[in-house]
């Protein structure tokens, strides 16, 4: 919650210097933000409307370089969020993530989806242990263990697949 309301406040009073502005076709999102201070690890990455928010911009620029595979497996994860909370409306969305666990496990599990498929169209390989201690380090949780791995070895094994309508189209053939 204190992370959320850092944002939330940065939304409001932002005067954020440090901006990364995306090519258009990341639509409907805009901008990636720099806030430094923002959560303990580097690699946080969170998106409210239009606006990504990193803790460290030129570290996570450098770790994912625009039109690498982390940058477009990281982009269009999040761009399935922001696509998501136009449909549902911002603030109900955001409440709903901060409330309802399956509701929250499921955006993710799309957003994942959509990345780790990124990463097998580049060739990049992931390991579903360190998938699982990612999404375990979530906050607020996502769920078990037990659940979580078996998701992440449900789509390792291509035996997982979002819901007809759930992703943007040009995502459904990941
Ligand atoms: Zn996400």
């Amino acid at each position: 919650m204190r992370k959320f309301g850092v944002i939330l406040l940065c939304l409001v009073l932002c005067s954020c210097t440090n901006k990364y502005q995306l090519p258009d076709k990341w639509k409907p999102l805009e901008t990636v933000i720099d806030r430094p201070g923002y959560g303990e690890d580097d690699w946080w990455t969170t998106t409210l409307g239009s606006s990504v928010f990193v803790a460290d911009l030129d570290a996570w620029l450098d770790f994912k370089k625009p039109g690498g595979s982390e940058f477009e497996a990281t982009m269009r994860h999040e761009r399935v969020h922001a696509i998501r909370q136009e449909k549902i409306g911002l603030v109900k969305y955001v409440w709903k993530y901060l409330t309802d666990q399956k509701f929250r496990w499921h955006e993710e599990q799309l957003g994942w989806y959509v990345g780790l498929r990124t990463k097998d169209e580049y060739g990049v390989k992931w390991d579903i242990k360190s998938v699982v201690d990612s999404l375990r380090n979530y906050w607020p949780s996502l769920g078990s263990r037990p659940d979580i791995q078996a998701w992440v070895t449900a789509v390792k094994n291509k035996k997982w697949r979002p819901e007809p309508g759930e992703l943007p189209k040009e995502y459904e053939d990941l």
